[in-house]
């Protein structure tokens, strides 16, 4: 059987047939059923050559009379422009044209500037974008060249350099970078309208691979609204947010309109949760007024359990370490129950301990000089943080959260999945802040509205 493919395209009582192709089906195979995946990119290729053609040519003869006098406006030239497409490249001819002899400046113009001002379709940086931000730019590259008749003029660097672009778009729009982000007073806070449940956020930081060496650090976190009072879906509102500490001139600002897309009133509780570190914490200041900040009991209880580890590798023979782990526990207990000045003093009294031992052994200790150094740092984090914490067994009993769990698994989701899977991913400052402003955005079902913003007409039913 010969299968002969046309497009018609009907205007009024005219009609015109393109050919886009033909091709050809003997006996039946499994492998040769239907429309192989090369027939139908063959297909999509030209009808969307065709359609572009016919398109643009239509536009032209519309816009060539002068809006004024209505003269046939003179051709200069033209020239082409490969426009980059979903199906394909496909070449366009782009006139000049002389400006009409009654206007008022004079010259030539390209009349499909401002219809096409960039050369490639939204629909194909939208696709390229997005696919970037989950997998590697060499694998956005192969896998939109396995479904769609992408042009040959694809490749990685092409697909960084629109991320890149659509990024720095995203990040113009954002607002001006502040310290306070409070507005108002109490009076009128009190007057807003009952606001939605709690916020919580958990912010915590990452690492990855600087291009050279080293890592720089990347922070991530997700916001989590309980409920919503004019909300039906059972799902709240979840997001995530990025950014490179080293790069970032606005992170206060991007956090806080985070915030807002979610309904953020002045009078709603907000619970940052964070890891303690000094670039986190300063962070989630200055946000709401009603802001609680609780330094995240997970992190706390991690340290104690590498504390707990260290202690069974002490030597059994010393008698002021015999009881190490039932001193950590009480440390704990303590901690536990908000009791922050009892569990400094109990670690303090085993780092004494630790270290009048070291004192007088003459044998290098080494497992006993580790655990001195660790029970000083963490003495040292919860000195930075006592005024974070809080009486976690009281809001545990509560049913209040006391750890971000949930944002371990962001920071895996954010940052890991795409940034730290290879040692060969290297990154630069600057390209991994962009890239995690398109990754969160998708992460966040943002992007398309995005796009949106940009072209009124993006994936709009017609
Ligand atoms: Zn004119």
């Amino acid at each position: 059987m010969q299968i002969r493919v046309q497009v018609t395209l009907v205007e009024g009582d005219q009609e015109e047939v393109h050919e886009l192709g033909e091709f050809e089906r003997g006996a039946l195979s499994f492998e040769t059923l239907g429309l192989t995946l090369e027939e139908g990119k063959t297909l999509l290729g030209r009808l969307q050559a065709v359609l572009i053609e016919e398109q643009v040519s239509r536009q032209l003869e519309n816009v060539r009379p002068c809006p004024e006098c209505g003269v046939q406006r003179r051709v200069k030239g033209h020239h082409h422009v490969l426009l980059h497409t979903v199906y394909g490249d496909v070449p366009v001819n782009s006139p000049r044209w002389w400006r009409c002899a009654c206007a008022t400046q004079s010259g030539t113009f390209s009349p499909l500037s401002s219809l096409m001002p960039e050369h490639t379709t939204p629909e194909l940086l939208f696709l390229q974008t997005k696919w970037a931000s989950m997998v590697s730019y060499g694998a956005t590259v192969n896998l939109l060249e396995d479904v769609l008749p992408m042009g040959k003029t694809l490749n990685a660097e092409t697909v960084r350099k629109h991320v890149h672009r659509v990024a720095q778009r995203a990040e113009e729009a954002l607002g001006e970078e502040k310290t306070f982000f409070v507005d108002g007073c109490q009076q009128e806070w009190d007057a807003l309208p009952m606001p939605n449940g709690p916020l919580t956020v958990g912010i915590e930081g990452g690492f990855v691979r600087a291009k050279g060496k080293g890592w720089f650090e990347v922070i991530a976190g997700k916001s989590i609204l309980a409920f919503g009072r004019d909300q039906l879906e059972d799902q709240p509102s979840s997001k995530t947010f990025a950014f490179v500490t080293t790069h970032d001139q606005k992170p206060g600002r991007r956090l806080f309109e985070v915030l807002r897309s979610q309904g953020l009133q002045q009078n709603q509780t907000v619970t940052f949760m964070s890891d303690g570190g000094d670039n986190v914490r300063n962070l989630q200041l200055y946000l709401s007024p009603n802001a609680e900040h609780v330094l995240d009991w997970f992190h706390v209880t991690m340290r104690l359990t590498v504390l707990g580890q260290m202690a069974k590798g002490l030597p059994k023979d010393i008698e002021a370490l015999k009881d190490v782990p039932e001193r950590l526990e009480r440390a704990k207990h303590h901690l536990w129950h908000g009791h922050v000045g009892q569990g400094c003093q109990e670690l303090g009294d085993l780092e004494t301990d630790l270290s009048s031992v070291l004192d007088r052994s003459r044998a290098e200790l080494v497992c006993l000089r580790k655990m001195e150094k660790y029970v000083v740092e963490m003495i040292g984090y919860i000195g930075n943080n006592k005024a974070y914490m809080v009486n976690y067994g009281e809001r545990y009993r509560a049913g209040e959260r006391i750890s971000t769990g949930f944002v371990e698994s962001t920071v895996n989701q954010v940052i890991s999945k795409r940034f730290v899977k290879k040692q060969s991913m290297n990154w630069t400052p600057r390209g991994a802040y962009l890239l995690l402003q398109i990754r969160t955005r998708v992460l966040n079902n943002e992007l398309e509205d995005l796009f949106r913003q940009w072209y009124p007409a993006f994936r709009t039913a017609v």
